[in-house]
């Protein structure tokens, strides 16, 4: 049977869970649809993520809207990805904040990921033509910002914890609530996309600096809030999990002479047993295992994913399984 490509037979809809972390503090997830989330200053908004197109966004907003009216001044966005970066305009935000990676990649590769994310992904883009352009940041830094909250609501900090999903990945975190917005760092139930990642950063020291914060609560790029430091514990064990053994595998394969679909069916069959049923695991499978094997190969900066190239690599990788 042909596997259809990506997440492109992924048509019905998720059901959207809105959650309140603590006072102020909320986020909205979907079934393993990328989770967005707001936190509540004295006089002001920040979001985090914006997710694919203002029309999506709007839904967003139209569930905080009914627990605050005060204005987004600052829309945090993880990283460059299109799904969760190109909804931006609907905020309204005074500041669009991101790493300093992140506007180089959006430079670099915006438009091409924005193509290959919309071919991978179309269930996400409500009406597309909503989008009025590539998101591009207000204000950037390198390693951590901090945003007085105001009145007694303590402060939101912004950090970058290393090379990881991408090379300008940033985590929001809530001192006073310990509660961390991880963006696609770590997954809570959900599988990983590796394509433009640095894997062995990811797996070592990235994911060992998201651990310090020692969270009581994580909301992760995609799935269900890991609630308590247990849970916690468990999403970023499951995320440093799934990318060991994708580099297990691949590396196993790699150093033995063998060819890429070699890799790829080694890893799928490490990693099917516990995460095959998780959201997107077959979407992302071939792209995370090509992007491995570009860096055993020396390539550091993660090649650009382009619509065709999306289709030559899952026709070579999971067309041939
Ligand atoms: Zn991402």
């Amino acid at each position: 049977m042909v596997k259809p490509f990506a997440s492109s037979a992924d048509t019905g809809p998720k059901v959207e869970t809105f959650v309140e972390l603590a006072d102020g503090v909320y986020a909205l997830t979907a079934e393993g649809d990328p989770n967005v989330g707001a936190i509540e200053g004295e006089d002001f908004l920040v979001c985090f993520e914006a997710r694919a197109t203002p029309v999506a966004a709007r839904r967003w907003l139209d569930r905080l809207r009914e627990r605050t009216d005060k204005p987004v001044r600052y829309l945090v966005l993880s990283h460059y990805h299109a799904v969760r970066v190109l909804g931006a305009s609907a905020f309204g935000a005074a500041e669009i904040i991101t790493h300093d990676a992140t506007r180089a990649l959006i430079a670099e590769r915006g438009k091409q990921d924005w193509d290959s994310e919309y071919g991978r992904m179309p269930r996400l883009f409500e009406d597309p033509d909503s989008i009025p352009g590539l998101t591009w940041p207000t204000l950037t830094f390198s390693d951590r910002l901090t945003i007085p909250l105001g009145g007694d609501r303590g402060e939101l900090v912004l950090a970058w914890c290393g090379r990881g999903h991408t090379a300008g990945d940033i985590v929001a975190w809530l001192p006073r609530h310990r509660i961390m917005f991880a963006g696609d760092l770590v997954e809570s139930q959900a599988a990983l996309y590796t394509g433009d990642a640095f894997h062995d950063d990811w797996a070592t020291s990235t994911l060992d600096s998201v651990a310090a914060f020692e969270a009581r609560a994580l909301v992760g790029g995609r799935g269900a809030v890991a609630d308590g430091t247990d849970a916690v514990a468990a999403a970023i064990a499951q995320s440093r999990h799934f990318l060991d053994e994708l580099r297990r595998t691949v590396r196993w394969v790699h150093d033995d002479g063998g060819a890429l679909a070699d890799a790829f069916r080694a890893a799928h069959t490490a990693l099917a047993p516990e995460y095959g049923r998780w959201p997107i695991f077959e979407h992302c499978l071939p792209f995370n295992v090509q992007r491995y094997w570009d860096e055993l190969d020396g390539v550091d900066w993660p090649r650009i994913w382009t619509a065709e190239r999306d289709r030559e690599v899952w026709a070579a990788l999971q067309e041939s399984a």
